[in-house]
């Protein structure tokens, strides 16, 4: 089978940086660390194991990071010990086609979507288990890198093939279609945000960019707090008019500049200028959700939320950034981190929310899903994900033959 991974390889990671100078594509070309490559069906390694026929995968933005290598090398995730070759696709959905003997929560036939993507205690079967997976904060395994994984050569969503631990997939509910499906993990991570810092009835909250993430971020605030205000910052008309079918009170277009005087009137902050340029809002949103998570996003969330106000950032960047963040001190303000989604023994299961909120449409995702390519064809997705302004791309989608 042809699998799409990632090499951890130093020599090839330079080489990409020196010809993506040249080449705006080198990275979907050999020698590049991103590899389409035919590689050996994977074989369950264990009685606990299920191997899957996948069916489609969501094309990620961390996997266009991934293959692209668009990270410094000096950021703390670029640390972590024990990952040499990363299959992609983590927003897949497929059929388990084989079961380990010990395996008794799965059988042939059973729509699955993968949760658990990252070698946790789970799927190393450490006893006992970190204290983060114990909690169900599977993304937070401190026993990474601990224990080899019985087999790296697992296969992911963009091969026609993948195992994985009993642990590590959600069974796909029949009130889903497969479109549902396939947007569950990142509905899960939207689901999983808006719970670290939930609104309160009448709050203003604001919700930084309309891409998959952004838009799913408006739907589940208005499936779990009905009574906010959501106000979402786009880039292009086509987000616009679907982050109002998601729920969007009101969508700001424009420039960073223009975005204070609007926020200033939306939210009755007060906007105070600087003598450098800096700019002040006193007063603001309740609750920002950043879908963006660069530089500015961050910069800007520190000073369109009010004082004691509330940040979740869910967008990831693998470069490390210089932001200005006296507001978080001078203003009091709570900035949180989310990495994914969770089980939590207390009730918050990320990805049966998601499912639950898409079932009952509350959650309506329709039109998210904008393009679909075949597998073979992913060099045109990934072109299509690099240009989505133009191309109107929210979701894309990759097929495999069936
Ligand atoms: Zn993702
Ligand atoms: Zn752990």
């Amino acid at each position: 089978m042809k699998a799409l991974y990632v090499e951890n390889n130093v020599l090839k990671i330079l080489l990409l940086s020196i010809t993506s100078k040249i080449f705006k594509y080198a990275a979907l070309y050999p020698p590049a660390p991103a590899r389409y490559a035919e590689v050996g069906e994977p074989q369950i390694p264990g009685p606990n194991w299920i191997k899957i026929k996948n069916k489609s995968c969501g094309l990620c933005g961390t996997d266009i990071h991934l293959i692209f290598m668009d990270m410094d090398p000096k950021i703390f995730p670029a640390a972590t010990p024990g990952i040499y070759r990363k299959y992609l696709g983590h927003e897949m959905i497929g059929e388990v086609v084989e079961t380990g003997s010990n395996v008794n929560n799965y059988q042939k036939g059973d729509r699955v979507c993968l949760r658990i993507d990252w070698p946790s205690c789970f799927q190393m079967e450490i006893n006992p288990m970190c204290r983060q997976c114990q909690a169900g904060n599977y993304m937070l395994c401190e026993n990474l890198g601990k224990k080899t994984p019985p087999t790296e050569h697992t296969g992911a969503g963009f091969a026609p093939y993948m195992i994985m631990h009993h642990t590590q997939p959600f069974k796909i509910p029949d009130a889903l279609t497969d479109d549902e499906a396939v947007l569950l993990e990142p509905t899960a991570v939207a689901v999983h945000g808006v719970l670290k810092q939930k609104p309160k009835p009448g709050d203003k909250v604001l919700v930084i960019g309309c891409g998959t993430i952004g838009l799913l971020i408006i739907s589940a605030v208005k499936a779990i707090e009905p009574q906010a205000e959501i106000i979402a910052i786009a880039r292009y008309d086509f987000q616009s008019r679907i982050a109002k079918k998601m729920g969007a009170n009101d969508v700001f277009m424009g420039s960073d500049s223009d975005m204070y005087e609007k926020i200033s009137a939306k939210t009755d902050a007060r906007y105070h200028k600087g003598y450098f340029g800096n700019k002040i809002l006193l007063g603001g949103f309740d609750v920002v959700y950043d879908s963006i998570g660069n530089n500015s996003s961050i910069n800007n969330a520190l000073r369109w939320t009010r004082a004691g106000g509330n940040i979740v950032i869910l967008g990831i960047n693998f470069r490390p950034g210089k932001i200005d963040y006296s507001p978080l001190w001078h203003q009091e303000i709570n900035l949180t981190g989310t990495n994914c989604h969770i089980v939590n023994k207390n009730g918050e299961d990320s990805f049966e929310l998601a499912a639950n909120f898409l079932a009952e449409k509350k959650i309506d995702a329709q039109g998210i899903i904008t393009h679909r390519f075949p597998m073979d064809n992913y060099r045109d997705a990934v072109k299509t994900f690099l240009a989505k302004g133009k191309h109107g791309a929210i979701k894309i989608v990759l097929d495999h033959h069936q």
